[in-house]
Formats: structure tokens, C-alpha cells, sequence
């Protein structure tokens, strides 16, 4: 699938997708400290453009540069109308939008703070992250050699572009091993999250997803959170290792780009009965209305005009 668009939301103004280039000596791309996000736009009901849990997403990309310590030169409100404007300027009325904070050039060298803060806002189509097999059937997952990023070395509330070193790592290696996806323990054995999501176990009535301790706060975990409480389901914010997966009834993993995926395999354990669950058929059904504007107690989440 094509990542390209007409127009890059750059710094305040459009520009065409070919002139949307950054310097060789850019500091970001030398060193890694930037912060991004990751959005999605869908088609609500009048045919328009709604950008799903937008306010949660321009928040977490405003404290994700302020945990780099750096300023934003654009207030959330000017932020949120430039996801907007993206989508309209490209004719999309659904999206995967993409907010980018980086280190400009001018200086070189880790200490250096005299680069200027850059902000793109890029859109482009996209389909099922880990393929519509995946999101129909469920995909294999493999617990990754790779340790999740310790708190103490990174950030891991703050989407920082260089903790995606520890996540194409895993990433390569399940793919290499012939698995979807990689499943990373923390620094005691514990299980973290995915390469790009958040994870959740079933088994009887009980649903648990991991705390945040050295995760990425997911926003697609939230939405999860709060339609399970309103379908009559609790769920626990708890600690355990890989082996909760193995004996678990359901599994899935999810995000903004993964959505809700079934987990059908950890390390050649079949979850549950190996296909989809109730409660995840239940969580793709209702994730999939609320972002398209038809789950009226999800409603208030979807950004638009
Ligand atoms: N964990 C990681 C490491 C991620 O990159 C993502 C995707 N942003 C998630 C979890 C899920 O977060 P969200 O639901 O906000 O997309």
C-alpha cells in the first residue's frame, strides 16, 4: 500500500509530498530523541473524515516532547485542526495520520540543544497492520529474545522514535522465525507489550493486561478498558509472565494500527481453542462501531469539524 499523499502538513504550512524532506544532519535522525504518534482517521456515518481519540493522541505527543524537554511551537488546539486539515486537503475520510517531532540541523553532538523542534503531520492509507488473515483468524506470536526497553535506560511513557530500535529488533527476529509478531518480557521476565501494542489475557472471568510500567500508555488500551466495563466485564491492570498466554481462553493485542488482533499462538501453545474468542469477536465488533461514530458511549472520542 501507497504512503503517499498531495500534500505534508510541515511546520504550519502544506507542502507536496516530494518537498516534505529533512536534512542529512537533521539530529534526530543521527541520534534518535523526536517523538511521534500514530492516528487513525475512519468514515463516520454522514461520509465524513472523524479522527478517532484525537485529543488523547495530540496530549501524549505534547508530553512526549515535554518528557524530551523540549517545547512544542504549536498549541494542541492548532495541532488537532492540522490532523484535520490533512485529512481535507488530501480528499481522505480515513486515514492513518502520523504527527512527527524532530531535531532540525545546525549543531551536532548529544549535548547539543540548539537545534530547532520540527513538526510534521503526515496521512496515508493503510490496511490491517498484521494483515487481514491476522485480524480474521488470529496471528502467531513468539516471545521475543529481545528485553522490552528498561524504564531506567528510556521513556516508555513517551512515544520516542529511538525506543523503535527494541521494537524492529523483535520485530525482524518473530518475522524471521516465521511468526507475526513478537510478545516482549520486561527485564524480569515479565510480559510487556508487543512491537506496537498492548497485550491482553483472558480466562474465565478474568481479563488482564499488563500495568504501565514499561509500556507505551496505549490509547487503543483505554478504549479496550472502557468498552469491556460497559459490556459488564472487569479487567485487571496486573503482573504475569508468558505462560499466562499459555493457559489463557483468549488472547489479542492491540493499537491504533493493529486494532484488535486476535492471538491465536504463543511459542507453539495454541490460546484457547486457537481461534477467536467471544470476548475479542466482542472487542472487534464494538472497537470497529465506536470508531466509525456508531457506539453512542464512544462517541465523545472522535475528533472532527
Ligand atoms: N505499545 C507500543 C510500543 C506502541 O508502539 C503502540 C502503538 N502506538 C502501542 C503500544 C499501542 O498504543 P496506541 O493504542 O496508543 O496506538
Amino acid at each position: 500500500m501507497s504512503i503517499e499523499s498531495e500534500v505534508i502538513w510541515f511546520d504550519g504550512e502544506f507542502v507536496p509530498f516530494e518537498k516534505a524532506q529533512v536534512h542529512v544532519l537533521s539530529h534526530t535522525l543521527h541520534y534518535g530523541l523526536g517523538a511521534f504518534e500514530g492516528i487513525r482517521a475512519y468514515e463516520q456515518p454522514d461520509g465524513k473524515a472523524g479522527i478517532w481519540a484525537l485529543d488523547a493522541h495530540i496530549e501524549r505527543f505534547l508530553l512526549s516532547i515535554k518528557m524530551m524537554r523540549y517545547e512544542s511551537p504549536f498549541t494542541a488546539d492548532e495541532l488537532r485542526e492540522a490532523c484535520l486539515q490533512v485529512l481535507e486537503r488530501n480528499n481522505f475520510t480515513s486515514a492513518y495520520i502520523r504527527p512527527l517531532a524532530y531535531l532540525g540541523h545546525g549543531t551536532m553532538g548529544l549535548g547539543s540543544r540548539a537545534n530547532d523542534l520540527h513538526i510534521a503531520i503526515s496521512a496515508w492509507n493503510w490496511g490491517a497492520y498484521l494483515g487481514e488473515d491476522g485480524v480474521n483468524n488470529g496471528i502467531r506470536v513468539k516471545t521475543s529474545s529481545f528485553t522490552r526497553n528498561h524504564p531506567n535506560s528510556v521513556l516508555q511513557r513517551a512515544k520516542i522514535v529511538g525506543h523503535y530500535v527494541n521494537s524492529i529488533l523483535a520485530r525482524y527476529e518473530a518475522n524471521d522465525d516465521g511468526y507475526d509478531e513478537a510478545l516482549l518480557l520486561d527485564q524480569n521476565g515479565y510480559v510487556a507489550e508487543g512491537t506496537g501494542e498492548n497485550v491482553f489475557v483472558a480466562k474465565g472471568n478474568v481479563i488482564m493486561t499488563p500495568p504501565v510500567l514499561n509500556i507505551l500508555p496505549g490509547i487503543t488500551r483505554n478504549s479496550v478498558f472502557e468498552i469491556l466495563r460497559h459490556e459488564g466485564h472487569s479487567v485487571e491492570e496486573a503482573v504475569f509472565a508468558r505462560d499466562a498466554f499459555y493457559v489463557a481462553d483468549e488472547a489479542w493485542m492491540v493499537g491504533t494500527a493493529a486494532e484488535v488482533t486476535p492471538v491465536r499462538e504463543l511459542d507453539h501453545r495454541t490460546v484457547g481453542t486457537g481461534k477467536p474468542g467471544p470476548i475479542t469477536k466482542m472487542l472487534q465488533e464494538k472497537y470497529g462501531q465506536a470508531v466509525r461514530g456508531q457506539l453512542d458511549y464512544m462517541h465523545h472520542h472522535i475528533g472532527r469539524r
